[in-house]
Order: structure tokens, then C-alpha cells, then sequence
């Protein structure tokens, strides 16, 4: 007891004395007082996966500017934009040239005629009721995973699937719940790591410890992989029966071709009271470059304060969409209107085919060489197994320097992604079979 009270006392007398010197320095000027910054930051891993990759990639083609390297890494698209949409984006300039039909500030969750059609197209056409005032428009599946923890804050437990989309973790690390990070391990402490593995099908296992906030993305970034409306649905269960939300990432939801793989979330029975859903036109349509999505916070949806007092998520993501942000452009929100126009669907679908055709080569050219690989059924990714010693970054190393191709090496997307690497198929047919006969010889 004694020494405990010591040792207390000492602590609290190195603070003040610290203070003190750190006062008198700025008195003396020997040290400049300074503004603070937000240090979790600091806590951030090297740089962001992908500009690592293009840094390795730009030093490469400094080195062999005789070489042609083919880009299979970064998941962004290759098809133009489909003519119905970019007729619908002609019209909505029109529009604003005119005097009569100029629109200037537009509402911050967006236009009623955008939120109609995705509350019918993509829900009550899939059996699943979602109102207009339950979708939030915004220039991002990005910025609003990342946003959400504005009102969910730095208090919850967190479990993220690995490997994933690696904006989920960063994001966490941002806001401090995700703790110090391990180097031995290569894991942050505080995050309850989900596996999906070959070793376990891809399928998630309950998490051992109690978690508030469950992060999925389906179909998978990067494996590709999907789960069954069961698997789904244990989520569901264990999400209501421990007061977690669920956080539901589908921007590849247009990809899956498989019956029994739920589209949305909110297929899933009693989903509404435990999920948000995000979802893009980015893959859906080519809108990487025009920037439009959509948050689903249904209205059920709601929590406890500290206090025992119930708080509606709805209200509170449109608080903050109101203070925060002021709407997609109104011509992005007609071209977005136009990808469920009858032309729309029809165009978008024939983009979705091709890179999915792209999927198909690469999956058969690469099991033909040899390799084992996952997804590319419901998704354009294809999730392939190195060879055994070598790790993913290596991996990337020998596909850039032997076969001048760019993929995305697994260890990447979480500590379960090492061992495996991703390709996509958002290539140009072309460069596509060049790649994956580079990969064959
Ligand atoms: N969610 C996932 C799983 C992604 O893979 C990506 C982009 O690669 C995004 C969201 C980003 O979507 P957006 O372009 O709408 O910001």
C-alpha cells in the first residue's frame, strides 16, 4: 500500500515538474508553445497501401522505361461512362444554363427523385423496404464508411473481417479505438481481428469477445468471396443479441451472379434494427471519377445513451450530412437518376459482363498455370494463393520485375491477407489476356 502511494506521488510530482520545465522553456523562448494535432495519426501504418504500390511501380518504370506494365492492383474502372448516363448529365447541364431551370444549393441527403428510385430499384425490387428518407446521396462509399464514426465516435470495440478494404481500420486508427499497433504481430491491439482464410471457406466466425461495431464488406474486397443468407444471418443475430451495429459495405453488390448471395443487408431478417448499408455507382456504373453514392440508416435503427436515453441514428446522420456536407451536383444526381432508366440498366450491365468475363480469364488462366484462386464468381477480384515461401510482397516484386504486372499483395488488406494476392478484372480486355499470357509463359 505504502509503496503503491509512492509510486503514485512520484508520478504526479514528474508531471508537474515536466509542466513546469516545459512553462519555463516557452518563458525563456527557448521552445515555441504550438497547436495541437490529432496524434493517432502518428499510429498509422507507412503509407497507404496503395500509394506504396505506386511509388514501387513509378521506380520500376524510371528503371525500364522500355517496359510495359500492365495495372491489375487498384480497383477502379476501364469502361466509359454508359450513354444513357452521360446523355442524362448533357440535359442536366442544359438545365443549369438556363435561368429557369438553374438549380444552385440542392438538398444535403439529396434529390427526392434520386432517393425514389434507389428506395425502389435496389430495395422494394428485392423485397426489401427501405424509404427515401432512410438514403442519405453523397460523393462516396469512402468518405461515409469513414464519416460514420463521427457519430458513433471512439468509444466503441471494433471488429473488422481480415483481409478487407483497408479503409475501415485506417479510420479507426484515425479516431484512436483501434489502440497502439503491434509490430511483432502486425495488428492494432484494441480491434477484434475476423478471419476469412481457404482454412475456414471464407466464412467468419463469431468474434470471441464482445464487439459493438462489426464491419463486412460483401462481395469481399479483396478475396471476392460472398456468404450464404445463413451465414449472414448469425451476424444478425449476434448483432441483436449484443446491442452491436453492423456495418454493411456492398458496393459490389451488382457483381453477384449466385443465387441464395444477399444483395443488401436488409434481406436479412430484423436487419434494419442493427445495419447500415453503404453502396456506390463507383463499380455499379463507372463513377469513379464522377462521385456518387449512398448511405442506408433506416429508421429503426437506434441506440442508448449513457444515460438510458434512446438515440435514432437517422436523425443523427442527417444532422450531420445538414452541418457537414452540402449534396452531391445536381447533374452527378441526374446521371445517377439515369443508371435505372431502362437504357441504364441495360448499359451497366454490359460493363458489369466484360469485366466479369475479365474475371473468368484470369481465373482459369491462372488456375491453368498452377495457381489456386478464390472469388471472381460474384465479384471482379480474384484472390489467389502465392506460391509457398514467398510472401505477398514478394510476391509483388517477382509479378512487377519478371512479368511487369501490378497486382495487390494481401498482407495488405490485414495480416490474414498474407500468403494471398488480389487481381482485378477492371483491366481492358486486352491487357487483360497480354497479362495472363505474360502470366502462362
Ligand atoms: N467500399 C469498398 C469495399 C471499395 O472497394 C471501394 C473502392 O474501391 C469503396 C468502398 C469506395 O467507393 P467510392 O468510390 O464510392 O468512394
Amino acid at each position: 500500500m505504502m509503496i503503491r502511494m509512492m509510486n503514485i506521488t512520484n508520478k504526479f510530482y514528474d508531471k508537474i515538474k515536466s509542466l513546469f520545465i516545459d512553462y519555463y522553456k516557452i518563458y525563456k523562448k527557448e521552445i515555441k508553445k504550438m497547436f495541437k494535432i490529432n496524434e493517432n495519426y502518428l499510429e498509422l501504418q507507412d503509407s497507404y497501401l496503395f500509394s506504396t504500390i505506386a511509388k514501387k511501380v513509378e521506380s520500376y518504370k524510371l528503371e525500364h522505361p522500355d517496359k510495359e506494365v500492365i495495372k491489375m492492383g487498384i480497383g477502379d474502372v476501364t469502361r466509359p461512362i454508359p450513354k444513357a448516363i452521360a446523355d442524362a448529365m448533357h440535359k442536366a447541364v442544359d438545365e443549369m444554363q438556363n435561368a429557369n431551370t438553374f438549380r444552385g444549393y440542392g438538398p444535403e441527403q439529396g434529390y427526392d427523385f434520386l432517393r425514389e428510385k434507389i428506395a425502389k430499384f435496389d430495395y422494394e425490387d428485392r423485397n426489401v423496404k427501405i424509404s427515401p428518407d432512410e438514403i442519405f446521396v453523397s460523393d462516396g462509399a469512402k468518405c461515409d464508411v469513414a464519416n460514420i464514426l463521427d457519430i458513433l465516435g471512439n468509444k466503441n470495440k471494433v471488429a473488422i473481417t481480415d483481409p478487407v478494404y483497408p479503409v475501415y481500420l485506417d479510420t479507426n486508427v484515425m479516431i484512436g479505438t483501434a489502440g497502439k499497433y503491434n509490430n511483432e504481430k502486425g495488428i492494432y491491439e484494441n480491434v477484434e481481428y475476423i478471419p476469412i482464410k481457404a482454412e475456414n471457406n471464407f466464412v467468419p466466425q463469431l468474434p470471441k469477445e464482445d464487439v459493438d461495431l462489426i464491419y463486412f464488406c460483401l462481395p469481399n474486397n479483396p478475396t471476392g468471396t460472398v456468404l450464404s443468407k445463413d451465414d449472414l444471418k448469425k451476424w444478425v443475430d449476434y448483432a441483436k443479441e449484443n446491442n452491436a451495429l453492423i456495418l454493411f459495405d456492398s458496393a459490389y453488390e451488382r457483381y453477384i451472379t449466385e443465387e441464395n448471395v444477399p444483395h443488401s443487408i436488409y434481406e436479412i431478417e430484423g436487419a434494419k434494427e442493427v445495419a447500415i448499408e453503404f453502396r456506390s455507382f463507383s463499380k455499379t456504373a463507372g463513377f469513379t471519377g464522377m462521385r456518387c453514392a449512398y448511405t442506408v440508416v433506416p429508421k429503426e435503427l437506434k441506440c442508448k445513451t449513457a444515460s438510458g436515453e434512446d438515440v435514432f441514428l437517422n436523425k443523427l446522420w442527417n444532422r450531420r450530412m445538414c452541418t457537414k456536407f452540402n449534396g452531391v451536383s445536381y447533374i452527378t444526381q441526374r446521371a445517377a437518376e439515369a443508371v435505372y432508366s431502362e437504357e441504364g440498366q441495360k448499359q451497366i450491365k454490359e460493363n458489369i459482363n466484360y469485366y466479369m468475363e475479365n474475371a473468368k480469364i484470369i481465373r482459369e488462366s491462372l488456375n491453368k498455370a498452377g495457381y489456386k484462386t478464390y472469388g471472381g464468381f460474384n465479384s471482379p477480384y480474384i484472390w489467389l494463393k502465392v506460391p509457398d515461401g514467398i510472401s505477398s510482397w514478394e510476391f509483388f516484386d517477382k509479378l512487377l520485375n519478371e512479368k511487369q504486372i501490378v497486382g495487390t499483395p494481401g498482407v495488405g488488406f490485414g495480416p490474414s491477407g498474407e500468403g494471398y494476392f488480389r487481381l482485378t478484372a477492371f483491366g481492358t480486355r486486352e491487357n487483360t489476356i497480354k497479362a495472363m499470357e505474360r502470366l502462362g509463359k
